[in-house]
């Protein structure tokens, strides 16, 4: 099987639009649809033609064009179930698989952000999409769930093989970067990504895909467990969800 293509572009203020392309069966996926006219721009560019919607959850800049899209290219919706989809098709749940032209994803519900809130893990492209769970060096903002239930959503995506590349949301790699600092000064991988962000961002380029492993290495809060992360913040010993609680909290306040 040859491998998934990927097209990652800018929609909206901040949100990622992205493309997952199966070159054999022409399958091709919008992982949630922010805005319509970057992503049929972008399937322009591509000469691919869109054939399903994967929504990682009911907010309306990951779901808006939605209904756009479905009316102009006659796409299938897929999406977490009993949610608030718009023309949603195929309804989700953690543990099912989705397939894309021979490409499965494994679904993992991921509540925190939103209870709705799911991930999708290509297994053998090694390749996750997160939403708005999981961002380089941040996590999403706790709008419905509680921090203990979005720790073990962000514990199930921090268990995947570390070589797992990752794309999220939300392009936020720089403001999370300062105030992951805040957090780890000490941390030496840390200091040296958060150069390459801004390097990165002067130049206006993407600072995703990231990984499982660099998210591990330098990403605050999924570091609650780490003796040295609770030192930082005078919380050593304590409960690792309570420290995410505390390091989500501070986040808040930033
Ligand atoms: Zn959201
Ligand atoms: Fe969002």
């Amino acid at each position: 099987m040859t491998a998934l293509q990927i097209r990652q572009f800018m929609c909206l203020n901040d949100n990622f639009g992205v493309l997952v392309h199966d070159p054999e069966s022409g399958a091709t996926a919008s992982i949630d649809a922010p805005e319509a006219g970057p992503i049929e721009a972008a399937l322009a560019e591509a000469g691919w033609t869109l054939s399903h919607i994967l929504n990682t959850h009911h907010h309306g800049d990951h779901t808006g064009a939605n209904l756009e899209l479905k009316a102009r290219t006659g796409c299938t919706i897929a999406g977490p179930a009993a949610s608030k989809i718009p023309g949603i098709d195929i309804e989700l749940a953690d543990g099912d698989t989705f397939d894309l032209g021979g490409h499965a994803a494994r679904v993992i519900a991921t509540p925190g952000h939103t209870l709705d809130a799911i991930s999708y893990w290509f297994e053998s492209d090694e390749t996750l999409f997160t939403g708005d769970t999981l961002f380089a060096l941040g996590c999403g903002r706790i709008f419905e769930g509680t921090p203990p239930q979005m720790w073990a959503s962000l514990r199930k995506l921090m268990a995947l093989p570390p070589q797992t590349a990752v794309y999220c949301g939300h392009e936020y790699s720089e403001a999370n970067s300062r105030f992951a600092l805040t957090i780890e000064p000490g941390n030496a991988l840390l200091v040296e990504r958060a150069e390459e962000i801004v390097a990165l961002r002067a130049r206006g380029k993407p600072t995703l895909p990231t990984t499982i492993g660099d998210e591990l290495d330098t990403n605050p809060f999924l570091r609650a467990g780490n003796p040295e992360t609770q030192a930082q913040i005078g919380m050593a010993g304590a409960d690792p969800a309570r420290v995410f609680a505390e390091i989500r909290k501070r986040k808040d306040n930033f």
